[in-house]
């Protein structure tokens, strides 16, 4: 870990939870990142309101505005980034923005399925498109060529709730649509992998535990897994992942997921 440099990391979902954990702990490396942009729907709004905290105590972090389901928004944020990046292109896209609703099998709705894989799988999708010339210069800037979180990386972050061999947690609750966009956000990680490669971009799908957070913690059980937990050891696993785990699913102890 203490040897775990990265230049610059973007991170979606970063005012709360999970999301803002990555960005304290990134800011807090003993080597901190030069760049560190936070996205968020309402930067200057109350929920930012560590962000901006944050902001004022660290001049490398950079809070930008984005709503992972609108496109115009992804656009704007990507030339936020590379007009602060210039040619040095960015390390780490962390799509971790995600939302869950309680639906079961009975009423799962078209909006319901259609708003939450938008922002699950789309949305991600849309990013990485937007992205990937900033990931390629950073990766063409790296020396050497084998794949690792220093040159360039798109982590997606996925929850066990979508592996169709786990169906983590199914008697704890159904949520039908946030278990398929979770799952074809696994294939979508599995793509990437396989069309980046050639880039020097590695690709993976991070579960990151049940967390405590607005999202996991929304039931009646309080979740196993804090918030300083679970990113301490994704951070470690990141700090980890070379050429061969490109293309895997892995939970935020390094552990293989099943599909
Ligand atoms: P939270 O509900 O605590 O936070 C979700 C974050 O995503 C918020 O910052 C929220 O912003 C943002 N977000 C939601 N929709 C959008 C959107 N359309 N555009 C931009 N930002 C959006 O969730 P967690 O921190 O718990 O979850 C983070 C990720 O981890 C998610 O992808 C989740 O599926 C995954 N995960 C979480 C688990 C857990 O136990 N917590 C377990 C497995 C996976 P805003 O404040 O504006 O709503």
């Amino acid at each position: 870990m203490g040897e775990f440099r990265v230049r610059s990391i973007l991170v979606t979902g970063a005012n709360r939870g999970i999301g803002l954990g990555l960005v304290q702990q990134f800011l807090g490396l003993p080597n901190p990142p030069e760049w560190v942009f936070a996205a968020c729907r309402d930067p200057k709004g109350q929920r930012a309101q560590e962000l901006q905290n944050l902001a004022s105590r660290h001049p490398n972090l950079v809070i930008i505005p984005l709503e992972v389901t609108n496109p115009a928004t992804i656009k704007v944020a990507a030339a936020r980034v590379q007009e602060q990046l210039g040619d040095l292109g960015l390390n780490i896209l962390i799509n971790n923005a995600g939302i869950a609703k309680p639906n079961s099998l009975d009423n799962e709705t078209l909006e319901n399925m259609t708003q939450i894989y938008t922002t699950n799988t789309i949305g991600p999708l849309l990013l990485s498109q937007a992205f990937l010339p900033l990931l390629k210069k950073a990766a063409q800037g790296s020396p050497g060529s084998a794949l690792s979180c220093s040159k360039a990386a798109i982590i997606n972050m996925s929850s066990s709730a979508g592996s169709i061999e786990e169906v983590y947690l199914w008697d704890y609750g159904q949520v039908v649509s946030y278990r398929c966009s979770k799952a074809a956000l696994n294939m979508l990680t599995k793509c990437q992998s396989l069309g980046y490669r050639e880039y020097g971009v590695l690709c993976v799908a991070l579960h990151p535990g049940w967390v405590q957070t607005d999202m996991g913690g929304s039931g009646s059980q309080k979740p196993p897994v804090t918030v300083d937990e679970s990113v301490q050891g994704m951070l470690k696993v990141l700090s980890s992942l070379s050429e061969k785990e490109t293309g895997t699913f892995l939970d935020w102890e390094g552990k293989v997921v099943p599909w």
